[in-house]
């Protein structure tokens, strides 16, 4: 398929010398056919501003300016891929912008105006997918910058972002993503779609931040999970006493039962005891987590 007048992705890889770096979680998407079903999984982007993390190569840059993006902010670690990056931006003048730096350590607010919200989408590198979206569900103020996430993470660390309550994967990334966020995975992606192909089959999330999450501190919020499935097979009345108050008081107050383990405890349960958890040291005198 052709969606712009720009080279294939075979030769814009031959012609600027990007083999693959497994450092850097290079696995390129090559079919415009599949950056294009990506980048629609967003929603409509026209006139609207798209940040992409790690656009490599362009394959889903070129989507994402073909479907309309007004704005589109490219956080590119390696220096080869920006000067690829740079002919898409000479087809698409004034709307692609090329950041070579780490988007570990990207201020992302301070790249849009004050009232404009972004759109992020982006095949992430495995090696630094799970703290990026940990980073952006964690932002302050809430709600975000952001209107959604759109993002290529391995099928397993899908699997940890969706799950519910009773799932093997339930854990303390699928308790922040549900407390702040709704989220569902949108399609798997084969091994043999990649070049080169990595090991695992993937799958395309898409995340869409609460307006008005349940009120709770991240802090505490983060200390609670943190205690309950660092013992996830442990009762809870067990696995909390690290929290350093009464666990059987601390459950009573949040409704739940001593005997309960932090695999069958819903989001709103883990709110409850985050909660329960302050008030309860705030009473002793410990002041907030
Ligand atoms: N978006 C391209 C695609 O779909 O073909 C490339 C995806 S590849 C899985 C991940 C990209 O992220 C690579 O281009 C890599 O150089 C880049 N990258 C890796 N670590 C990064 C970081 N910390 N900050 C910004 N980009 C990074």
């Amino acid at each position: 398929m052709s969606i712009d007048n720009l080279p294939p992705l075979r030769d814009v890889i031959r012609d600027h010398g990007l083999s693959a770096l497994k450092s850097l979680g290079q696995n390129f998407l090559l079919d415009l056919n599949l950056t294009s079903k990506i980048a629609r999984t967003a929603g409509r982007l026209d006139g609207l501003t798209v940040i992409e993390v790690g656009p490599g190569p362009g394959g889903l840059t070129r989507a994402i300016l073909a479907l309309g993006a007004r704005r589109v902010i490219a956080i590119e670690r390696d220096s080869r891929c920006v000067a690829a990056l740079a002919e898409v931006a000479a087809n698409y003048p004034g709307r692609l912008e090329i950041i070579e730096g780490d988007a570990l350590e990207t201020d992302y607010r301070a790249l849009l105006a004050a009232d404009e919200r972004a759109l992020i989408i982006a095949n992430l590198p495995y090696n630094v997918g799970t703290p990026l979206l940990v980073g952006w569900l964690s932002v302050d103020p809430w709600p975000p910058w952001y209107e959604s996430l759109t993002l290529m993470f391995q099928r397993e660390v899908a699997e940890r972002i969706v799950a519910a309550p009773g799932d093997d994967h339930y854990g303390r990334l699928a308790v922040l993503t549900g407390w702040r966020a709704q989220a569902h995975i949108a399609f798997d992606v084969p091994p043999s779609a990649f070049v080169p192909p990595p090991k695992v089959t993937s799958s395309v999330v898409h995340i869409t931040p609460r307006r008005a999450p349940l009120p709770c501190s991240l802090k505490a919020l983060e200390r609670v999970t943190e205690a309950g499935f660092g013992q996830r097979r442990k009762m809870l009345r067990q696995s909390l006493k690290s929290l350093g108050v009464d666990t059987g008081a601390l459950l009573e107050a949040a409704g739940i039962a001593p005997t309960e383990r932090a695999e069958r405890v819903t989001v709103e349960g883990f709110v409850a005891l985050a909660n329960e958890w302050v008030a309860m040291r705030q009473a002793g005198g410990a002041g907030r987590p």
